[in-house]
């Protein structure tokens, strides 16, 4: 996904190799490539220009070191922002004290809820849970029926509405859902949301009340990664409508230029905790800011 920006930064950062000491020239020109790159890759204009900011103040007033040269040291300061930027610390899931915990997902649709819900099933009962899927996105047909495969391809307990019984109402498939999960023990319940296409009224007021219903522990907002700047519009709807504790990021895996995924931290205020990157239930993991800055960087 960052191809294009990691080559563009490494080209940056070859005009610095062999100087012995960065002038205040270089420092600018060395942050003015950086902008450019991260412009292109759709990362947000303010969160380029706290960016470009932080690097140039801190390569002004780098120590002279022993260690490490200039080139290296400018690679390192940028290496510390886009950290920064990503989150800094891994959040891990913060589980109820008194299971269930509960588990929301929300986002448009096609960012890849119902996906997730299976990778996140299978992840979680690999790290011992018991969980429980909740089909709750009765807008969209089939994804009752394909959150029931995913639960079957995880091997995970779903609960859906009944066939036959009309659209069903989806805030009393969910309490209806988390009642199950108590009566049956397990000890996390995911909760699949309906998505529309854009931003929608009725779409962010389905979710909050949902949210209100079951009262989860996390709300997941899924966010396609590949879909550029829109991205930022669509991460602060949500967090207006539903609010959420945490991002996760889909289809990383894309060719896309990415600069959204590394947005969304900065402008949402809210940590992103998983990666999805592909279609296979497996692909997925949790989200470490260091690594993908040095994915980034390598
Ligand atoms: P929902 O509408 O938000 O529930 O989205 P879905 O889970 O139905 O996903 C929409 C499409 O994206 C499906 O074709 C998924 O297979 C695909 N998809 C989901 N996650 C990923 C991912 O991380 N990478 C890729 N390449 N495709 C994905």
């Amino acid at each position: 996904m960052f191809d294009t920006l990691q080559d563009r930064l490494q080209s940056a950062f070859k005009n610095l190799r062999g100087k012995g000491r960065l002038s205040e020239a270089d420092i600018d020109a060395v942050a003015r490539e950086i902008r450019v790159a991260l412009l292109d890759a759709d990362v947000a204009v303010p969160v380029v220009r706290e960016f470009i900011a932080n690097v140039k103040e801190r390569a002004s007033g780098a120590e002279v070191s022993q260690a490490l040269n200039p080139a290296q040291q400018v690679i390192k300061i940028v290496n510390d922002e886009l950290v920064t930027i990503l989150g800094g610390e891994t959040r891990r899931i913060r589980y109820a004290k008194n299971p269930p915990t509960v588990i929301m997902l929300a986002g448009l649709q096609g960012a890849g809820k119902t996906t997730l819900a299976g990778k996140l099933a299978l992840w979680l009962k690999e790290q011992g849970k018991s969980p429980m899927l909740v089909a709750c996105d009765l807008q969209r047909p089939n994804a009752v029926t394909q959150l029931q495969v995913v639960g079957g391809q995880a091997g995970v307990s779903v609960f859906a509405p009944e066939p036959g019984n009309g659209v069903g109402d989806p805030v009393q498939v969910a309490t209806a859902g988390l009642a199950e999960a108590r009566r049956t023990l397990h000890d996390v319940v995911i909760v699949d949301t309906a998505g529309r296409l854009g931003i929608d009224a009725e779409l962010m007021q389905q979710a909050a009340d949902i949210r209100a219903a079951v009262d989860p522990d996390e709300v997941l907002f899924v966010i396609d990664a590949m879909i550029g700047q829109d991205a930022v519009v669509t991460a602060q709807a949500f967090l207006e409508g539903v609010d959420f504790t945490g991002v996760v990021l889909t289809k990383l895996d894309g060719d896309a230029r990415g600069g959204a995924a590394l947005s969304v931290r900065s402008i949402t205020g809210r940590p992103i905790m998983f990666a999805s990157t592909g279609e296979k239930l497996t692909d997925f993991e949790t989200f470490h800011p260091d690594r993908m800055a040095g994915r980034i960087l390598d």
